[in-house]
């Protein structure tokens, strides 16, 4: 038996606890408010989706949970220094719908497509100068599951494709740097700056005055991470300045964002409501009904979340 810890939608619970089972026929999972005072005391695996960090901390005999998003750093931040391992979800599915979103809108930032459409608005005729893919140069800040295929994913359509980590990499296609010198070095040559890096204490607010004057003039800027990884202000002054050019921005320090944020009306920016990369119920548990058959058999916890580096 294990518990579905949730606080999302109740409707939306059910519909992954039906997906989940029919991915586990072998597993009876129950959402954690159906579970007895007896079945609490036994549960040793929990599968979480923006889980009640109380609900979790109720279940003595818990080894793991196994989150159903990418992104846990809500969690991390809700428990201190949990008696647990932390999963997060891996799913090349995932990644994939990632470098499809992240190849979808460099390419709308690379055509210029905002400035034809501010360009239509005033009926105005203007052949904007094309810049060759090869010419235009992105930086993927993040290198992991996601960051690292959406960069190859730029790179496979021609784009010259710079990438920055914590460890040093070597990855065919990419240059890649890492450490506070590769971050300069990245941000300087980057016209088109695409953040996937996780949210952790290091990269809150990382993308700052400071750091946003480093891109070229002119640059423009994707963030499908976290919202509290740019500084706001910093950003909404850079695009004042014409110092960025335009922002696509898919999360935000508060979603929904609010309705009276500045960045719904400012003309260089494009809102999106946290669509980037949804989990596909289907791919998901299936990746989560194999860590935990594998759990079962081998007693092996899937590589966890490392509650010091925060991701
Ligand atoms: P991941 O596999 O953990 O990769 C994180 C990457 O960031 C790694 O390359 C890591 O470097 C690098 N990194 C972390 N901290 C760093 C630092 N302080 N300095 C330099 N590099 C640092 O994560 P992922 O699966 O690719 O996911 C990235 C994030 O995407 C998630 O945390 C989540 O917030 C976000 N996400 C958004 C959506 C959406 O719909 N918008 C969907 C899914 C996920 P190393 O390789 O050296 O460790």
């Amino acid at each position: 038996m294990i518990p579905f810890v949730s606080r999302i939608d109740p409707l939306e619970q059910d519909a992954w606890i039906k997906t989940l089972s029919v991915a586990m026929p072998d597993e009876v999972i129950l959402p954690f408010s159906d579970l007895t005072a007896a079945q609490k005391q036994l549960c040793d695996v929990a599968i979480v989706a923006n889980p009640d960090p109380q609900d979790l901390l109720a279940l003595p005999a818990l080894k793991w949970v196994h989150s159903m998003w990418a992104g846990v750093e809500r969690m991390m931040n809700e428990l201190s220094s949990p008696p647990f391992s932390i999963v997060r979800l891996i799913d090349p599915d995932l990644a994939k719908t990632m470098s499809e979103a992240v190849l979808a809108w460099t390419l709308f930032l690379h055509r210029d497509m905002p400035a034809y459409a501010k360009q239509q608005a005033r009926q105005s005729w203007l052949q904007r100068p094309m810049v060759r893919a090869q010419d235009r140069r992105i930086g993927v800040l993040g290198l992991g599951e996601l960051g690292k295929v959406s960069a190859q994913r730029l790179a496979q359509n021609g784009f010259s494709v710079s990438g920055w980590s914590r460890s040093a990499k070597k990855i065919d296609g990419i240059t890649c740097f890492h450490g506070d010198d590769g971050l300069t070095a990245l941000l300087g040559q980057s016209d088109i700056l695409v953040c996937l890096l996780p949210l952790t204490m290091e990269t809150k607010g990382l993308l700052n005055q400071q750091t946003l004057s480093r891109l070229p003039e002119g640059a423009r800027l994707i963030n499908f991470a976290r919202g509290p990884i740019i500084d706001d202000d910093a950003l909404l002054v850079m695009l004042d300045e014409n110092h960025i050019d335009h922002a696509v921005l898919d999360v935000f320090m508060q979603e929904p964002l609010p309705v009276n944020h500045p960045y719904w009306q400012n003309a260089s920016v494009t809102v999106l409501p946290h669509i980037s990369a949804p989990t596909h119920p289907v791919s998901a548990s299936g990746i989560v009904a194999s860590n935990i058959k594998n759990f079962r058999l081998t007693g092996d916890i899937p590589p966890a979340v490392d509650p010091v580096r925060g991701y």
